[in-house]
């Protein structure tokens, strides 16, 4: 077996990892290539309609592209989309590895999926637990630049993005991921505060298809310090036993565990208001619904499509937040 492994979302890495190989986010291999347009087209070429989710024909082409032979699709919890993807993979000769997170979410269940995938790659509990000591270390990095995103106001949006986002593979370099965030941690540490009259928002929802997002909000007088499910795919849970830590994961459970989650997050970062990303053709845009019944802020929702800058409509409406909220 090739020693990379692609995922289509994210899963208990430390079992990987501990397996001897490396991952490899195929989300994030897609949006961070040069040129990500380029996969999305490949994939309508291949034949994917276009009122199709974007990000699924990303996956596609990026495994495809790269050469990745194997790849962990994540059944349950995350996309419905994801047993079609599974059949194209097969038929493109892509080994497939089905995760699921349990619709029921307790311990028993969530622990028997992850015993089932240590036992697929012969993982035993005292090499899982070297790396899960290890990753203890990053995450513990990792949640303190989140920190300082909210209590310094000297991290940007976007890479508060780039860093928790990139969580779910390690970049497949975890040792030198973490170097690399000690480094930017100390360089941040002698920087001055540069948002502070910025408006304070928060994200939630899948992350953003298109490029410049965050460019776009900062650019508009807006600072994200809340990336949510960015966030999540970082485990906030992580001091616990890697049951609890996947079983508090609140992506792919329901969304009332996300919205205890956002609540509590709103409150403590003083958040003025909420950016809800939408990407079209996903069922979980229902979600909105929902979240706007439940959450007590304003909530700007907005759609995208294409891996391509933020177009002139989603700009203004961004633009009319920020101010609106600059007013409140
Ligand atoms: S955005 Fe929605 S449809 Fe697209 S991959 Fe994610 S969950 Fe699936």
């Amino acid at each position: 077996m090739n020693r990379v492994i692609g995922i289509t979302s994210t899963i208990p890495s430390e079992v990987i990892y501990a397996a001897g190989y490396k991952l490899c986010d195929l989300n994030n291999l897609y949006i961070k290539s040069r040129l990500p347009m380029d996969y999305y087209e490949k994939a309508e070429i291949a034949g994917f309609p276009g009122t199709y989710c974007g990000w699924i024909k990303g996956l596609y082409s990026a495994a495809l592209d790269n050469d990745i032979r194997t790849v962990i699709a994540v059944t349950e919890g995350d996309c419905s989309n994801t047993h079609a993807l599974m059949e194209l993979y097969t038929y493109e000769n892509v080994n497939t590895i089905p995760f699921a997170y349990p619709f029921i979410h307790d311990r028993e269940h969530i622990s028997f999926e992850i015993s089932s995938l240590m036992k697929r790659f012969n993982v035993v509990k005292v090499d899982l637990d070297i790396v899960r000591e290890k990753f203890y270390k990053i995450r513990q990095l990792l949640h303190k630049f989140d920190e300082n995103t909210y209590s310094e106001s000297k991290i940007s949006g976007k890479e508060n993005h780039i860093w928790l986002i990139s969580s779910s593979d390690f970049n497949g370099n975890p040792d030198k991921f973490y170097t690399n965030l000690k480094t930017r941690i100390n360089e941040i540490d002698k920087k001055t505060s540069i948002y502070n009259d910025y408006i304070r928002l928060g994200y939630a929802g899948v992350p953003p298809i298109f490029t410049d997002f965050y460019e776009t909000v900062e650019n508009l007088g807006g600072h994200i310090v809340f990336n949510e499910l960015q966030r999540q795919f970082a485990m906030p849970s992580y001091q616990k036993d890697i049951v609890s830590q996947y079983l508090d994961y609140t992506y792919p459970y329901s969304i009332f565990l996300r919205i205890e989650d956002i609540k509590t997050e709103i409150k403590k970062r003083k958040i003025k208001g909420l950016i809800h990303y939408v990407q079209s053709f996903c069922y979980r845009t229902l979600e909105d619904v929902i979240l706007r019944k439940e959450l007590n802020i304003p909530i700007l929702t907005i759609e995208g499509d294409k891996p391509e800058k933020t177009g002139v409509r989603t700009r203004i409406r961004i633009e009319a937040f920020i101010e609106m909220l600059r007013k409140l």
